[in-house]
């Protein structure tokens, strides 16, 4: 199949794209977080080729997304307060809420659960393209299953060209992480992945919020998490991520270290620097990619995909990196890097 990339302000573009939604084809879009790859969530057989398309497991649902909240009624159940706090604070934006479902959501979408991932995106190209469709967009990342999220059209071609019908280019995702997400379903809501939107300001609106426990450490054993697309390895380019962790110049030692001995074994290594700790690795400047500055959290958070992509284009075998602390957006940066790491994390 070949893959047709438009320019979001090309004449004609939401009508091409719907007309493909129509027929039960893929098309991939911009969201403010990252894109996503979007069949009609009504018609099962579509949806299934998200899955085939990206090679992701059938256990792990799609998010719906809506061109308005007032599509919300026809596809969850149990609006309760905290959703409609939740929806007041926080739609159209970065943040996916799960419900009860309605029966007009297929399992295919829900991955055999009861509940449905809804989100109202603020991005204008991805509000226009669902509109023009007029049903609404099941969507997880338009990635490859298992690799960063892509934050790009450019990243949506290197892994589905050939395999969808469309991307629609329209320029960088602001956020650069998945939504945050949380579910109101049942009496205490739970926030099961960490975005944009952060744990402070959900308990602003909230006053309380648990924690999956996924969020803050590495799942054990048997335990499934409640978002299964939070699974232990993620995230992750084929270049091994390490991250340090410690006081600023314990880890930046430890970080220099570890890249001479990989270099030393024959290894083909970088360092992902901020940009305050740039200058300390001077020596090897050809093998630094820098992150954004600490003070700056959204911008690495904008950023962090592209460069863990960036880590398989110079073909790097090993990268290391700093821990950032885990507070505000550092939780959501710091839960996707330590799954771009599969955990292996160095304490210094
Ligand atoms: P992606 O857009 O690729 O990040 O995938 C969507 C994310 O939403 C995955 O982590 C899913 O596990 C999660 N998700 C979707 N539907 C549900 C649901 N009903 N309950 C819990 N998590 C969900
Ligand atoms: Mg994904």
């Amino acid at each position: 199949m070949e893959t047709k990339i438009y320019n979001a302000e090309q004449a004609g573009v939401f009508e091409k794209a719907a007309e493909i939604i129509k027929n039960g084809g893929l098309v991939a879009f911009p969201t403010e977080t990252v894109y996503g790859l979007g069949a009609n969530a009504l018609d099962k057989t579509a949806v299934k080729k998200i899955y085939i398309a990206k090679g992701r497991p059938s256990d792990n649902p799609l998010i719906v997304h809506i061109s308005s909240a007032s599509e919300l009624k026809d596809i969850a159940e149990d609006i309760n307060d905290k959703a409609k706090k939740l929806i007041d604070a926080f739609w159209p934006g970065p943040l996916t809420i799960i419900f009860k479902k309605k029966d007009i959501i297929p399992d295919a979408v829900s991955g055999g659960l009861s509940t449905v991932a809804v989100r109202f995106p603020k991005n204008r190209t991805a509000r226009l393209f669902i509109r023009a469709c007029g049903v609404p967009i099941a969507a997880p990342s338009a990635n490859t299953s298992g690799k960063p999220s892509p934050t790009s059209a450019a990243h949506v071609a290197e892994d589905l060209s050939g395999k969808i019908d469309m991307i629609i280019d329209g320029g960088s995702a602001a956020y650069g992480l998945e939504s945050t997400i949380v579910d109101v379903s049942s009496e205490k809501a739970v926030l099961l992945r960490p975005g944009s939107v952060t744990e402070k300001m959900l308990k602003e609106v909230l006053g309380e919020i648990g924690i999956d426990r996924t969020i803050l450490s590495k799942p054990e054993g048997d335990f499934k998490p409640l978002a299964p697309g939070m699974k232990y390895k993620h995230y992750s380019p084929l270049c091994s991520i390490r991250i340090i962790k410690g006081e600023r110049k314990k880890a930046l030692e430890k970080m220099r270290s570890l890249y001479e001995e990989a270099k030393t074994a024959g290894k083909k290594a970088g360092i992902i620097a901020f940009s305050e700790d740039a200058d300390y690795f001077d020596g090897c400047k050809a093998d630094i990619l820098t992150a954004g500055s600490e003070k700056d959290p959204e911008t690495i958070a904008s950023r962090l995909f592209a460069v863990l992509r960036l880590c398989d284009e110079k073909y790097l075998d090993t990268a290391f990196i700093k821990a950032l602390p885990e507070t505000g957006l550092g939780l959501s940066i710091m839960n996707r890097l330590k799954k771009a790491a599969g955990y292996d994390i160095t304490e210094v």
